[in-house]
């Protein structure tokens, strides 16, 4: 069982939406800095150990920041992601770039930077060597194909676009070395948002295992292995959360009947987490503000799949709440739904909930939705949004997506990014030029 908590309570929520009105996204850093402090706990049994937090997660320089200060890297996938750790002063080796079909200039900032690079095919040896030079150190990524079962957001390893076989990883190495490369990394990523913790440890044991066979084969001594994300969080109520705890002990385990009992220790031990990092701690608070009954009751909110589109784009299941009324009979079955005009634009399909209350209902009976601040129409509170949630949001449908909020460790809130307006809408267009066209 998971708890589903949010920090707030609806008093303080009203006052919040007073100053920023929803929807918005709100982040709470003693969440993030507890869990961040546990994984650390946990992991500081491998020497060396480091999270290079995947950035595409939760793009916002104010959270990696507070990342940063905690110890942890950051795990770069693009030019604008290199930038956003470089100005949030994750330096060096903390920046793990772990990107496919990247272009030239990519790796040339990745150089510039000294981050480490993570190569995606055997091809890029060459490119990277031709395009930026062959830095000192150079990690390649492992993907097993047949060896290795997937999961259902990144499939099966043989279909995933990612990595490269075991037979080009060993090759790799080789020809590394053969180039003059002196320092050797090793990563993988098979699975997103795996909840079991066995499956995690097979994945470093296979890992390691592939450590000896590439000593043996080419000489090479590893200094890292990277794990990669991938582990889940409990999004259902009824889920539970991985046991930092019994992951590290059954990755060790395994770390001591492979790499230590050949002698070829100390390889450090690396992770690329975001999900299960940030995700618990990040909400989308919508306002209901329509409510429609057709062959179904719908609740319309005043969010959409564009702030946030996990639902729509993987038919994610994500915890819903009313502040205010935690303790409600689940007397409704409602689909709760954006604007968007594309059907599975919804946050829940038949979802049973407390009765609704919609800002609609409040110009229709009370009339004082029509005053500045008037308090009408529930919150609606959609959970675990904290990851891969308004980074993943478009301008279709001409929508702009809402801000950032951040819940202070001391209670006080501050905004850490504006919602879009329609300025930013149009600012990649030149309208003086549309006039004389
Ligand atoms: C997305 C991604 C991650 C983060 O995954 P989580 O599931 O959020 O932990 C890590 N590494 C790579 C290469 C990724 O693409």
């Amino acid at each position: 069982m998971s708890e589903k908590y949010f920090p707030l309570t609806k008093p303080e929520l009203d006052k919040l939406a007073q100053k920023y009105p929803t929807p918005f996204f709100i982040y709470d850093e003693k969440g993030i800095v507890e869990n961040v402090r546990r994984i650390k706990a946990a992991f500081s049994i491998f020497p060396g150990y480091i999270n290079h937090f995947a950035v595409k997660a939760l793009p916002n320089p104010y959270i990696l920041k507070i990342l940063a200060a905690e110890g942890f890297g950051a795990d770069c996938a693009s030019y604008s992601e290199l930038l956003l750790a470089e100005m949030t002063g994750i330096k060096g080796e903390k920046i793990m770039i772990t990107s496919n079909e990247t272009p030239a200039n990519e790796y040339a900032a990745a150089r510039k930077l000294g981050a480490v690079i993570n190569l995606d095919d055997f091809t890029h040896i060459e490119f990277l060597e031709k395009t930026a030079g062959l830095p000192e150190l150079v990690s390649l990524r492992y993907n097993p194909g047949p060896l290795k079962e997937g999961n259902a957001i990144i499939g099966k390893p043989e279909e995933a676009k990612y990595g490269f076989t075991r037979e080009q990883i060993i090759r790799g190495y080789a020809l590394l070395k053969e180039k003059g490369v002196k320092r050797f990394a090793l990563h993988t990523m098979v699975a997103s948002n795996e909840l079991s913790v066995p499956y995690h440890i097979e994945t470093a044991r296979m890992l390691f295992e592939l450590a000896l066979e590439i000593k043996d084969k080419t000489g090479v001594r590893l200094e890292f292995v990277n794990l990669g994300g991938g582990v889940g969080i409990p999004y259902m109520p009824d889920q539970t959360a991985v046991d930092y705890a019994f992951l590290q002990n059954g990755i060790q385990k395994a770390y001591n009947e492979t790499i230590l009992s050949a002698g070829i220790d100390p390889i450090a031990i690396r992770t690329e987490w975001a999900r299960v990092v940030t995700g618990p701690y990040g909400w989308l608070v919508a306002r209901a503000i329509h409510k429609k009954e057709i062959y179904r009751k719908y609740i319309g909110l005043d969010a959409c799949m564009a702030d946030f589109m996990r639902p729509a784009y993987y038919g994610a299941y994500h915890h819903i709440t009313v502040p205010g009324k935690e303790n409600a009979p689940l007397s409704e079955t409602y689909d709760v739904v954006g604007s968007l005009c594309e059907n599975n634009d919804k946050f829940a399909v038949q979802r049973r909930l407390p009765k609704i209350e919609t800002v609609a209902e409040c110009y229709a009976d009370a009339g004082c939705c029509a005053a500045e601040n008037c308090l009408c129409g529930d919150f609606v509170v959609i959970h675990d949004a904290g990851a891969h949630g308004r980074a993943m949001g478009f301008n279709y449908n001409g929508k702009l997506r809402c801000g950032e909020l951040l819940l202070r460790q001391d209670g006080s809130v501050v905004q850490i990014r504006r919602p879009e307006t329609v300025e930013d809408y149009f600012a990649t267009l030149d309208l003086n030029s549309l006039k004389s066209f």
